[in-house]
């Protein structure tokens, strides 16, 4: 009997995004009964982009994030597909406790959406101005905001300097003045055109969710636990990789792509790899997990415009420092998540997790980890030093935040050139136009943390929606 001969999907990029895309597009081929050869290229020797882990000294330092959150399903059904749930590793509960560093101290900033506003922190001008953000009328049109103007406008300076831009340090690594509103905080976005306002909408979904017999939201951060694994989330890498087994090429970077006249199949031929080892493959589908810059380099040829639109999106650096202390060198154990830093303080740092306190296992007994973050959209020339004047800088500002003088006992630093992509003013309009334009390269797909969301959950809900795309086409063919 004949076996039909399986679609080829190629997927360019081995991080989050591009793992989980490949392991779904595959599982859910399976599923539904379409046989699919995924191949997946890494330009570098590791997968994962982003997501690693570092452990040493019996100390265990992420590279980049240090856990998704639980309030969204997308990671955690991942996990369960793979059969690693039970391996899950939840924060522990006084990780739940934030700081800000502000005028000489850290201040425990309350969970409680509205006593976070109310803090003490603030000055009683600042305070009453974010109360009288009830009688702010709503912005009448639908253009973009800067998440800055939009702060200012509706709780003011204040608030912008000492609790907005500190979280927008914080999720993004970026600047207020060019983030664009309703890309990087869809959810506050809506509550002013919902419900009027800020304060409006969170009484309105107090209301709402009493009515159903739930207690409203209920914390001023993102919410969710934050969860991670034993060994860190490059267990999260280690089990979609291994999954994926020899399907994946790693120091296979792609680097020019050609398409098929006509609708013929396969569509794609991509060129990867380097100098001798320099090959290519044909592709039915081919799905882009690479960042804006990268994509653009490979459409260039085949569509300049596009390729423009993706050069648009710019990259913060940052550098991460893990600084590891014997605990009694602390003038106090860090007790909660860790601190953000206003602007306004002109300080080097954006802020410090307190890792070994969000979750266990991650510094050898008697010892504790902190991990400074430097650099942002801000600041793009810190990240550019050299790995002993970091440490020294962040020794430095954990001296002066936490008043920590010995030296540290560990240390180890990771630079990012292009961190996290920045969501600037107008991004949804240019990444609606780079999906409009994409209809016109059928089999071509795109996914990643460059165009509508940068979170983990964000990068594995893209992958769901990516493998969901590229199975509609391969059944449905190039006209769908
Ligand atoms: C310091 C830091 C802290 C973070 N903290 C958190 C957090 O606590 N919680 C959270 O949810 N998120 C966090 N994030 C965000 C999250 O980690 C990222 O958005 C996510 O990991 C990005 O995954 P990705 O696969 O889209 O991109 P990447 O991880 O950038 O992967 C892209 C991959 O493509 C490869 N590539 C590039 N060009 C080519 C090519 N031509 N051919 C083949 N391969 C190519 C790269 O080598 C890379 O492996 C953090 C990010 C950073 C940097």
């Amino acid at each position: 009997m004949e076996t039909k001969k399986p679609f080829k999907v190629c997927v360019v990029g081995g991080g989050l995004s591009g793992l989980a895309a490949a392991y779904l597009i595959r599982e859910k081929g399976r599923e539904e009964g379409i046989p699919i050869e995924v191949m997946l290229l890494e330009s570098e020797s590791r997968t994962g982009g982003k997501i690693g882990t570092i452990a040493k000294e019996g100390y265990l330092g992420e590279i980049g994030p240090n856990g998704f959150l639980d309030n969204k399903p997308y990671t955690l059904d991942l996990c369960r597909r793979m059969g690693v749930e039970g391996n899950l590793l939840r924060s522990n509960d006084s990780s739940r406790k934030r700081f800000i560093f502000s005028g000489g101290r850290l201040w425990n900033l309350p969970e409680d959406p509205v006593s976070f506003m109310m803090s003490d922190m603030l000055s009683i001008g600042g305070r009453i101005r974010i109360v009288s953000e009830f009688f702010v009328p709503p912005k009448k049109d639908d253009e973009d905001e800067t998440l800055a103007d939009f702060v200012r406008r509706r709780l003011g300076d204040e608030a912008l300097d000492k609790l907005v831009g500190p979280m927008a340090s914080g999720v993004f690594a970026g600047n207020p003045e060019n983030m664009s509103l309703g890309a990087c905080f869809p959810r506050i976005h809506v509550l002013e055109e919902k419900y009027g306002g800020l304060i409006r909408g969170m009484l309105a979904l107090r209301k709402e969710a009493a009515k159903r017999g739930e207690s409203g939201p209920k914390s001023a951060g993102p919410g969710g636990v934050l969860t991670s694994f034993p060994k860190g989330t490059a267990e999260l890498i280690e089990a979609i990789a291994s999954r994926l087994g020899d399907s994946i090429l790693t120091s296979a970077p792609a680097r020019r792509l050609e398409t098929a006249r006509g609708d013929q199949s396969p569509r794609y031929t991509l060129f990867f790899g380097e100098g001798e080892n320099g090959d290519e493959t044909e592709a039915d589908a081919l799905v882009l997990a690479v960042p804006a810059y990268a994509s653009a380099a490979l459409l260039r040829d085949l569509d300049p415009g596009i390729a423009a639109t993706m050069d648009t999106i710019p990259y913060a650096a940052m550098a991460v420092v893990h600084l590891g202390y014997e605990t009694k060198a602390l003038p106090s154990p860090p007790d909660g998540f860790g601190f953000l830093i206003p602007k306004s303080e002109g300080r080097r740092a954006l802020g410090a997790l307190w890792a070994s306190s969000i979750f266990n296992g991650r510094a050898p007994e008697g010892h504790v980890l902190l991990t400074v973050m430097l650099g942002g959209a801000s600041d793009p020339f810190t990240p550019r030093l050299d790995e002993e004047d970091l440490i020294e800088v962040a020794r430095q500002e954990l001296e002066i935040t936490m008043g920590i003088k010995d030296a540290p006992a560990f240390s180890t630093v990771l630079k990012w050139e292009k961190a996290i992509p920045q969501y600037t003013f107008g991004h949804l309009a240019r990444v609606e136009s780079i999906e409009k334009r994409l209809t016109g390269h059928p089999g071509l797909f795109l996914t990643g943390n460059a165009w509508r969301g940068v979170g983990i959950n964000d990068c594995v809900a893209a992958g769901e929606r990516v493998a969901g795309q590229v199975l509609y086409y391969l059944k449905e063919g190039p006209k769908a």
